[in-house]
């Protein structure tokens, strides 16, 4: 008997920790967004699985490596526990269109817009016993990548304005979020958790 579960997907750069306009690959470089970590913790103690899905094509392109995100990734983890929170999994997607690399270009259906990475975390779900109800799972991030994944997926999409803060870009693509929040705290507070 599995258990259906609801899944908040977060983009990580820019809406978790704020970006720095480049790739960031130190922890000195890493920083949580304010309010983010307890965000994460209120998300996460009203029953929400959380899953970061990030681009990391600097991996492709040479100016990161595997080490240095994987490192970050669990950083954020280190972070979060201030919060007595976690995140559940975490995927990355190292591949770039523009910097082919036999290593990275099997994953080019991962990365965002593309939905590969949502469809893996769904499917590792559901290998351990839990059914991911999509119309009750939202995909946060502050791209219109991460609006246009999160409704290809089948997911409720959420723009936040930190970050890059692509609302206009949004508007004029017509690649539009349900709701767009000034940072993840007012995302979870202001829509996802009333
Ligand atoms: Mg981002």
């Amino acid at each position: 008997m599995s258990e259906t579960i609801r899944v908040l997907f977060l983009d990580r750069d820019g809406t978790i920790n704020e970006d720095a306009g480049s790739y960031i690959t130190s922890r000195e470089q890493f920083r949580l967004i304010e309010r983010a970590g307890e965000a994460v913790a209120l998300a996460r103690d009203a029953g929400f699985r959380i899953v970061v899905v990030t681009n990391q094509a600097g991996i492709a392109r040479g100016i990161t490596t595997i080490e240095e995100v994987e490192d970050l990734n669990r950083y954020l983890n280190e972070l979060l526990s201030g919060w007595n929170t976690a995140y559940d999994r975490c995927y990355y997607c190292p591949s770039h269109p523009d910097y082919p690399n036999p290593l990275y270009d099997r994953f080019n259906a991962c990365r965002k817009p593309e939905t590969g990475m949502v469809e893996r975390a769904i499917g590792d779900f559901l290998a351990d016993g839990f059914v991911v109800d999509r119309s009750a799972s939202f995909f946060i991030g502050d791209k219109m990548v991460d609006v246009e994944c999160g409704l290809r997926s089948g997911l409720r999409p959420v723009l936040v304005r930190t970050g890059h803060n692509e609302e206009r870009l949004c508007l004029e693509r017509g690649i539009l979020p349900e709701y767009v929040a000034d940072d993840l705290y007012r995302a979870v507070t202001g829509h996802i958790l009333v």
